[in-house]
C-alpha cells in the first residue's frame, strides 16, 4: 500500500516533465525551426516571374543559375554585391541551351538537397535534445525514488554519479537512541570496525558484511542504524527495499548496483536497507516477480562481490523476518540478527525524557507514571505523544508543556482526538455511560485487576464512544490463567452492564467481544491454560512483528471443540461480570450518573464513590471466592 502512494507522489511531477519535453520539441521542430529558415530566405531571395528571367539570362545580367525540379535559383552579380532571384520553373527545353549561350554558370540541382542534409542535422539535434531531457527525467526520477536530494550533474543520460542516496547522520549517536541496550552493545563492534577497518584486517578477523535489525514497527531500527553511522562518522547511505521493485523491469537491480558502487566509493560508510523483506522473500518459485528476483541476485552477488574489509558494513531492517529468503541469511551475508524489541518500562521512560529534552517543560513531570500507562507502545508512539503534548501546550497558550499535557496526548496517541461537537442522544449517552462503568466496576471487583485510572464518555476521532483505562502498578511480564480470565471478565462488563440496566444489547460492545474472543482463544489454544486440552500448543503465531495473527495447526474436529471451549469461558465470564454489577447495583448507578455529569473522570473520583457506596451497603468485594 505504502509503495503504491509512494510511488503517486513522483509520478505526477514526473508526467509534467515529460509533457514540457515534449511540447519543446514539437515546438522547436514544427514551428521555430522553419520560421528562422523562412526568414533567412525571405531577407535575401526576390521573387520574379519566369519572363523577367528569361529577359535577364537574354541581356547576359545573370552569372549563375541553379536549376531546380520546381524553381530556378538565379545570381546576378558574384561575391558580396550578389542578388539573389528565385523564379517558379515552367516547361521549358531549351532552358540548357539558352544559359549556355548567354555564359551563364548553371547547374542542375537536386531538389532538396542541401535541405537533406540540414534536415538530417536537425533531427539528429533533436533527438539529442530529447535524449538528454529523458535522461534528465530518469535521473531525477531515480534520485527522487531513493529519496535524494535529486542534484542531478549535466548529460547524464539516466545513470547518476551523483551521491543521491547519502543521507545527513549530524548529530545522531547512540545517546539518540533511548533503551535497546543490546542492540547498541551488538552493535558497537560495528562502529569499532568503522572507525578503524585495518585494525581487524591486520589480525585476519572478518566482521560480518551485514546485521539484520529485526522488531516490530517504530522500535528505533533506522535511528539506530543512522546512530551507527553517526557513532562512526561515516557517510550513510540509506534506501528502503520498496524502491528497489518499483517501475521498471531491470531497475531495481541496476539501482542496486549503483548503490554499491556508490558505497564502495565512500568506504568506510554503512548501506540501511529498511523493509528488506519487501526484496527479501522467499523465492517460492510461483510468485515469477522476476523483478524482485533480478534485485534479490543482485543484491546477493554485490554482497558475495566485496571485500568486508573494505569497511563497508550493510544493515538491513525488516519486521517479517520468517519471511526472508534463507539465501539472506547465509553466512556471509546478513548472518548477524540483532532484535529491537518494545521497550519495557524503564525503556519507555528514558525514551520519554531524550524526546522531553526537545520541548520546554515542567521540570517535575512523572515520565514513570506516563511510562506505566503506555505498555506496549513503540518509540515512535513515544516520540508522538511529547509531541502531541508540546502541541497542546502550545494550543492553549502556555510556553512549557505539563504532566496533564503529555497524560492527554498518550490518550491521544492511544484512541484519537476528542471529538466534542459530536452529537449523541442523551438515551444513548446513558447507556454508553452504564457500559463503560460497567467494565470499570467489574474490573474494580477483581483481584488480579489492573486499577481503574481514568472513565470517559467523550468520543474519540478513533471511533471510540468511551473508554475506561486500566493501568498496572507496575510493569508486568507474566500473565497468570487468573489474570487472563478476569481480563476477559472485565471486557465482558459492558456488556453486562447494557442488559442489566437497560435489557438491550449494542453493538458497542464489538470491540470488547472480540478482544475477549482473542484471549480466551490463545489460553486454550497457545497457553495450554484449559484442563480439557492441557499442555499442548495447537496454534501458530505469523506476522510475530505485525500484531500476532495465528492460525490453527489442528484438525477440523479439533478446531471444532477449541471452538465449544473458548464459547464456554466466555459463557462463564459473563455469568461472572453480571453477578458482580448485580451486587454492586447501587454503585453502577451512583458512578454513572457521576459519570454523565462529568463526562471524564479520575481513579479517584470512581474509587471514592464507589467507598462511599460500599459503605451503605458493605460486603459485596469477592475477596478469595475466585474459582
Ligand atoms: P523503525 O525503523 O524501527 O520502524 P524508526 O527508527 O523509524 O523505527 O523510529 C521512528 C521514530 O521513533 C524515531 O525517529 C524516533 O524519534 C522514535 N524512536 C523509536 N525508538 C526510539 C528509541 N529507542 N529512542 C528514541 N527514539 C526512538
Ligand atoms: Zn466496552
Amino acid at each position: 500500500m505504502a509503495r503504491k502512494n509512494d510511488n503517486n507522489k513522483f509520478k505526477k511531477p514526473m508526467v509534467i516533465y515529460y509533457v514540457i519535453a515534449i511540447v519543446l520539441v514539437f515546438f522547436i521542430s514544427f514551428y521555430l525551426l522553419p520560421q528562422v529558415s523562412q526568414e533567412k530566405a525571405m531577407e535575401e531571395v526576390e521573387e520574379v516571374d519566369y519572363g523577367t528571367f528569361l529577359a535577364m539570362v537574354e541581356d547576359g545580367k545573370v552569372d549563375k543559375a541553379y536549376v531546380g525540379d520546381e524553381t530556378v535559383d538565379f545570381q546576378v552579380g558574384e561575391g558580396k554585391d550578389a542578388k539573389k532571384y528565385q523564379t517558379t520553373r515552367m516547361p521549358d527545353e531549351r532552358l540548357a541551351d539558352r544559359l549556355y549561350q548567354e555564359g551563364v554558370k548553371f547547374d542542375r540541382v537536386f531538389p532538396k538537397e542541401p535541405n537533406y542534409l540540414l534536415q538530417s542535422l536537425l533531427n539528429f539535434g533533436l533527438m539529442l535534445l530529447f535524449f538528454i531531457i529523458v535522461g534528465q527525467v530518469m535521473t531525477r526520477m531515480l534520485a527522487r525514488s531513493m529519496g535524494g536530494k535529486g542534484g542531478v550533474g549535466p548529460m547524464s543520460f539516466g545513470k547518476s554519479n551523483a551521491k543521491i542516496y547519502d543521507e545527513s547522520t549530524e548529530g545522531v549517536t547512540f545517546d539518540s537512541v533511548a533503551g535497546q541496550d543490546e542492540a547498541k552493545e551488538a552493535l558497537t563492534e560495528i562502529v569499532d570496525f568503522l572507525h578503524d577497518p585495518k585494525k581487524y584486517a591486520r589480525i585476519g578477523a572478518t566482521l560480518p558484511k551485514g546485521a539484520l535489525l529485526v522488531g516490530p514497527p517504530g522500535t528505533g531500527k533506522t535511528l539506530l542504524a543512522k546512530a551507527v553511522a553517526g557513532e562512526a562518522k561515516v557517510p550513510f547511505f540509506s534506501i528502503s527495499g520498496s524502491e528497489f521493485v518499483e517501475m521498471f523491469v531491470g531497475l531495481g537491480a541496476a539501482k542496486v548496483r549503483d548503490l554499491f558502487k556508490q558505497a564502495n566509493d565512500k568506504a568506510p560508510c554503512i548501506v540501511f536497507i529498511d523493509e528488506i523483506d519487501t526484496i527479501g522473500k522467499k523465492r517460492d518459485g510461483f510468485s515469477g516477480n522476476d523483478e524482485r528476483e533480478q534485485t534479490l541476485n543482485q543484491l546477493l552477488s554485490e554482497m558475495d562481490g566485496f571485500d568486508s574489509n573494505t569497511g563497508v558494513v550493510i544493515l538491513a531492517a525488516t519486521n517479517r523476518p520468517e519471511s526472508l529468503d534463507p539465501a539472506l541469511l547465509r553466512p556471509g551475508r546478513f548472518d548477524r540478527r540483532i532484535p529491537v524489541e518494545l521497550p519495557d518500562l524503564g525503556g519507555r521512560e528514558a525514551i520519554l525524557k531524550v524526546h522531553a529534552q526537545k520541548v520546554k517543560h515542567d521540570p517535575d513531570i512523572d515520565f514513570r507514571a506516563i511510562a506505566l500507562a503506555t505498555a506496549g507502545t513503540s518509540g515512535a508512539d513515544l516520540a508522538n505523544m511529547i509531541n502531541e503534548g508540546a502541541l497542546t501546550a502550545v494550543r492553549q497558550g502556555r510556553d512549557r508543556m505539563t504532566q496533564k499535557d503529555l497524560e492527554d496526548s498518550v490518550e491521544v496517541v492511544l484512541a484519537g482526538y476528542e471529538r466534542k461537537n459530536t452529537v449523541i442522544s442523551p438515551q444513548e449517552k446513558k447507556i454508553i455511560a452504564y457500559h463503560e462503568v460497567g467494565h470499570a466496576l467489574v474490573a474494580a471487583m477483581q483481584t488480579h485487576s489492573a486499577p481503574v485510572t481514568k472513565i470517559t464518555i467523550v468520543p474519540r476521532t478513533s471511533g471510540a464512544l468511551g473508554f475506561t483505562m486500566q493501568v498496572d502498578e507496575e510493569e508486568r511480564f507474566l500473565l497468570s490463567k487468573e489474570e487472563a480470565f478476569n481480563k476477559i471478565v472485565t471486557f465482558t462488563g459492558g456488556r453486562a452492564a447494557e442488559e442489566l440496566i437497560f435489557n438491550t444489547q449494542t453493538t458497542g460492545a464489538s470491540n470488547d467481544i472480540e478482544q475477549a474472543t482473542k484471549i480466551a482463544k490463545s489460553m486454550i489454544s497457545r497457553f495450554g491454560m484449559s484442563e480439557e486440552f492441557g499442555f499442548v500448543a495447537m496454534e501458530e503465531v505469523t506476522n510475530k512483528y505485525l500484531g500476532g495473527d495465528g492460525s490453527l495447526t489442528v484438525s477440523d474436529r479439533t478446531a471444532h471443540e477449541i471452538d465449544l471451549a473458548v464459547r464456554e469461558v466466555l459463557q462463564k465470564a459473563q455469568m461472572k461480570s453480571h453477578q458482580i454489577l448485580r451486587e454492586n447495583i447501587d454503585a453502577l448507578h451512583a458512578i454513572s450518573n457521576y459519570l454523565l455529569e462529568r463526562e471524564t473522570i479520575s481513579g479517584e473520583e470512581f474509587m471514592a464513590i464507589l467507598k462511599k457506596t460500599q459503605g451503605e451497603d458493605p460486603g459485596s468485594k469477592e475477596e478469595g471466592q475466585e474459582e
